[in-house]
């Protein structure tokens, strides 16, 4: 954890440094190629899953100026000198870019082109369609601001045109680089075990959908903990805003725990998957055997922090046909306060339990992760979702992760095409007002949030086969971060 710290204090300095020597001043129509070095910060590199991924990159300036109107991007070609700069960054087929730089985000745009914009005469423009796609984070929106996002080059001819209404505004691009099916490793978790259905049906139900949370907790947790009294706790966290629900945590501690992590589940109470796939994961840990190597080292030496329920009052409602609201409609807590985004404000109850209890170990917590489960088509249609804080040097094991998974729902046959690098999503940060976002802001605690995305992919959402691979998914994400913390602290 210490030496984590020290690598964010570095990075500071080195996107600083960058800043000073960046890119020059907005000569028009100028096509050299510019160095731009991303600082050397990693050191001797010895992390246990990453290539060694510092690269230089060639960006050009241009007198390009980029408009957003109406969802619409006009890419003008100008002559004249302008105060402004856009750079254009030309992909390269299947590679991942990171791209971190300071920058007003109020003026920040972006637009994905498969034109080269250098190629094209004064005064011609560009209509391009705004692409959500590339998602970029900003630690202060409209302020100068470390911002950052990913991009994936799916085109074989694809330019990314970056607008930062700045004259000088400082870029590096870090190139990372996209696992194919060859390079997965023998430490990825697969579930041994059948993870079962959350129907309530049939003699292989992990549980069922309905479940209030102290009903989740008494049969899911509970018995865990009873099984095993020198490993687990229960710790009463405080009644929830309605006063009628307790919260409860569960603390994991072998004995000589060398990485400690905390993960929550339950903030939205329509995505049972995301609760029952952490609560069965759990199990698993518990009693992992020495068969399981990667749960049995998870097992002795990671102390987990949990919090399977954070909404109890909605994880509660409509179970017996008396409550209020439908049960599809319960996203939010007594008060209609949504928990996802009460972390800045701490309003509520459950947010400020959450909170403290994080609180009492945030000096020993390495990572942060939050599990849910995107019950909409949304999300730019892709098969996993996730959003982390990627300025950090666990940042690897997650893209790894990810790209492992993404090759999982291939193979799996999820997905429609084969690969398809449009389906990793981009990743970035967020406001203190989540939860991931104010544990970061406040405990620089690299966190996590990883969605197991439904829609499309099953047509029933609470089948074994949807649960067994959100369970895969959390685990491989818990996995591969305590293999990191394990070898890093
Ligand atoms: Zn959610």
């Amino acid at each position: 954890m210490r030496s984590f710290r020290r690598f964010a204090a570095i990075i500071a300095i080195a996107m600083l440094v960058s800043l000073i020597g960046g890119c020059g001043t907005g000569e028009q129509y100028s096509v050299e190629p510019q160095q731009v070095q991303w600082a050397e910060y990693i050191g001797d590199n010895d992390w246990p899953f990453l290539p060694k991924n510092i690269f230089t990159f060639d960006l050009y300036e241009n007198g390009i100026l980029l408009i957003e109107s109406d969802g619409k991007y006009r890419v003008e070609i100008e002559g004249a000198h302008s105060p402004e700069q856009a750079v254009v960054l030309a992909g390269e087929y299947g590679k991942c870019y990171e791209v971190s730089f300071w920058s007003k985000t109020d003026k920040l745009r972006i637009a994905r082109v498969n034109t080269d914009p250098r190629t094209l005469g004064e005064g011609s423009v560009i209509e391009y369609s705004a692409d959500e796609s590339v998602r970029y984070y900003s630690d202060k929106p409209g302020s100068d601001a470390f911002t950052s996002f990913m991009y994936v080059c799916r085109e074989e001819s694809e330019y990314l045109i970056i607008y930062t209404g700045e004259q000088q505004a400082s870029l590096s691009i870090d190139e990372r680089t996209m696992l194919q099916d060859s390079d997965i490793e023998d430490n990825w978790w697969i579930p041994s075990q059948y993870t079962g259905n959350i129907d309530g049906q049939g003699a292989y139900a992990l549980g069922d959908y309905r479940w209030s949370s102290a009903r989740v907790l008494a049969e899911l947790y509970d018995p865990y903990a009873e099984k095993y009294p020198d490993y687990i706790s229960k710790v009463y966290l405080g009644q929830d805003e309605s006063k009628s629900f307790p919260m409860y945590g569960y603390i994991y501690e072998p004995e000589g725990y060398e990485t400690t992590m905390f993960l929550t589940s339950g903030t939205h109470p329509t995505e049972e998957t995301a609760y029952f796939a952490l609560a069965r994961f759990m199990q698993m840990v518990c009693d992992a055997t020495a068969d399981d190597i990667l749960l049995y080292t998870l097992r002795h030496k990671v102390r987990f922090i949990v919090v399977p329920m954070i909404n109890v009052w909605g994880v509660s409602q409509n179970h017996d046909g008396t409550a209020e609201l439908p049960r599809s409609r319960i996203r939010y807590n007594i008060s209609g306060g949504s928990l996802n985004q009460d972390f800045d404000d701490l309003s509520q109850q459950e947010s400020r339990n959450v909170y403290s209890f994080f609180k009492q170990y945030a000096e020993d917590i390495d990572i942060a992760m939050d599990f849910h489960a995107a019950d909409t088509s949304g999300k730019n249609g892709v098969t996993l979702y996730y959003n982390f804080i990627n300025n950090t040097p666990n940042a690897v094991a997650n893209y790894k992760t990810t790209n492992h998974m993404h090759h999982r729902f291939v193979e799996l046959g999820y997905s429609p095409t084969n690969p398809n690098l449009s389906k990793i999503p981009g990743s970035y940060t967020k406001s203190s007002a989540y939860l991931e976002g104010r544990l970061w802001n406040e405990f620089k605690v690299p966190t996590i949030t990883i969605e197991h995305v439904l829609h499309g992919l099953f047509p029933d959402a609470h089948s074994s086969e949807s649960m067994s691979l959100a369970v895969e998914i959390f685990g491989n994400f818990i996995v591969q971060n305590a293999l990191f913390f394990i070898a890093n602290n």
